[in-house]
């Protein structure tokens, strides 16, 4: 995939947040930096979102979620209004994946021909939707008339990681829209540009003020003002699992809020020796290896077939051999910087890890002798299940190769972590294929492919991973109330 054209960097003035359907000033008048993780260079301020402002946008959201606008707002015109999000994406696409970049580190090509795609597929699925989220008639003893209404669960708190920022925005904006709801959203306070720019989107294609608030900010305060509110009725988040908890601590605490979390995972990716070894190992370095190792789902516990490992492992190397690492905004760089300072640090001490435990490290390794956040990229071999490498969700470019033999064996390993996000299958069998897909405890098994998403196929966790599906009709039910409505017949 190559850019159309070359995207420079953009230049950024300060940003406001979004209450209310304006840009505002933080109350406090605090702001905060974002970087550029490819120089360590300030992009710009952003203002700063804590309590009082998390008040005002949960005001907005709750005074849009009742005001006729929105809530007699035909169905099918909600659907319009998602409809034109997803066109004003995409007609501003280039510019969308060039703050992306900057603010995020993953190469244009991938903004721009990976994220951005699949954003505008989202919001366009869930447009869809709109007009066909609906209750049932049941039958009932007696002279009643029993029906059900699909309501929006309310004002909800979004809370995003800035792996993929404006992708995460489209799976949380769009279920919750779809079905009514009103939202105000916290980006990461690494990445939060392009969270920005599609609320302004989202003003322009017409959604009443007070439907989409954007609050910037860091997590204890804003996440945490969100988490607490007593006038948010539901909250959905994607982090880590130790942020995953406080949240559900918080809403426990206050007015039960209903919650859905996805919490990453350590996903096993099993290849077996009857499959086609050479895809599967190439397929197996993407599946670590896309978006620098910052992906969820990544295919973090690599399980190979003893009798093919060293053919799966000599393939790694070539291929991370060829990894172009650098300038995101340059067309021919296949892997960019880590988000943060803070992660980049995070992968070298994993790494450390992975050496004084005595996994064999077979490539890579090292950070790179240059500005920015840059880690070659690195597969360790001879790791064994206890290690901290195999166990620990490191979101960082770092393969742990594990042999196994037989598809007991690729099971039990499998399931051997606490997380259950996804996990993937390579044989030519079907049988063994299908007995893997019951047998491994993940929200999604790949089975000869990998990393493939779509609007309408869920997406979420077993085990530590979290619970709620996102994307798909599943994730419906994530944004609605059933209300049971009875009626008696007659006298
Ligand atoms: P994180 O702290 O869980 O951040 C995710 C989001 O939660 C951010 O918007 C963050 O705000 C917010 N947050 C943090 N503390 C909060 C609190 N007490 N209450 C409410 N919201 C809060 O994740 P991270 O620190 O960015 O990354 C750490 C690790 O999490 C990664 O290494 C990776 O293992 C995992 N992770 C998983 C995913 C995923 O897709 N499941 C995505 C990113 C990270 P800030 O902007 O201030 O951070
Ligand atoms: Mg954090």
């Amino acid at each position: 995939m190559v850019a159309t054209a070359t995207i420079a960097p953009p230049k950024l003035t300060d940003q406001k947040m979004l209450i209310d359907g304006k840009f505002v000033d933080a109350r406090s008048g605090k702001t905060f930096e974002t970087i550029n993780p490819a120089t360590g260079d300030t992009i710009c301020q952003i203002a700063e979102g804590d309590q009082a402002d998390v008040d005002l946008a949960v005001q907005a959201a709750r005074r849009a979620l009742e005001s006729k606008a929105w809530r007699n707002m035909a169905a099918s015109h909600r659907g319009r209004l998602l409809y034109k999000l997803a066109d004003l994406i995409e007609a501003n696409a280039q510019e969308l994946a060039a703050l992306e970049t900057l603010d995020n580190g993953k190469p244009i090509n991938d903004s721009l021909h990976v994220d951005l795609p699949l954003i505008a597929a989202v919001y366009r699925y869930y447009a869809g939707w709109s007009d066909k989220i609906h209750g049932k008639t049941i039958p009932v003893t007696g002279p009643f008339i029993a029906y059900t209404r699909h309501e929006p669960v309310g004002v909800v708190g979004q809370i995003i990681p800035w792996n993929f920022p404006a992708l995460m925005q489209a799976w949380k904006w769009g279920p919750a829209l779809a079905c009514g709801c009103t939202v105000v959203l916290k980006p990461a306070e690494q990445t939060p540009l392009t969270a920005l720019r599609i609320g302004q989107l989202a003003m322009e294609a017409g959604f009443p003020e007070g439907v989409v608030n954007v609050v910037p900010g860091f997590g204890p305060t804003a996440g945490g003002a969100i988490a607490r509110h007593g006038d948010i009725d539901k909250v959905a988040f994607t982090g880590s699992t130790v942020v995953g908890r406080e949240i559900m601590k918080s809403a426990a605490e206050t007015n039960l809020k209903r919650v859905s979390l996805e919490l990453g995972g350590k996903s096993p990716n099993i290849i077996f020796a009857d499959s086609d070894v050479e895809k599967a190992a190439k397929f197996a370095y993407n599946a670590l290896f896309f978006n620098m190792g910052q992906c969820c789902c990544a295919g973090s516990r690599l399980l190979v077939e003893e009798k093919v490992h060293d053919e799966v492992v000599e393939i790694l190397k070539t291929l991370a051999g060829k990894q172009q690492l650098g300038d995101p905004f340059d067309t021919k760089t296949t892997q960019g910087p880590q988000v943060s300072e803070e992660q980049f640090k995070t992968v070298l001490g994993y790494i450390e890890k992975g050496r004084q435990e005595g996994a064999r490290c077979v490539t890579g390794g090292n950070k790179l002798d240059r500005a920015g956040y840059f880690v070659e990229p690195t597969v360790f071999d001879n790791v064994s299940d206890d290690m901290t490498i195999a166990r620990e969700e490191i979101f960082g470019p770092v393969l742990s190769v594990m042999t196994f033999s037989g598809a007991d064996e690729a099971i039990r390993r499998g399931n051997n972590s606490d997380y259950g996000l996804a996990a993937a299958v390579w044989t030519r069998d079907i049988n063994k294929a299908n007995r893997l897909a019951a047998g491994l405890k993940a929200g999604t098994v790949w089975i000869n492919c990998y990393n493939v998403f779509d609007a309408a196929v869920p997406f979420g966790g077993f085990k530590m991973s979290g619970f709620g599906r996102e994307l798909g009709e599943y994730a419906l039910s994530s944004y609605t109330e059933v209300k049971a409505v009875v009626t008696a017949l007659g006298k």
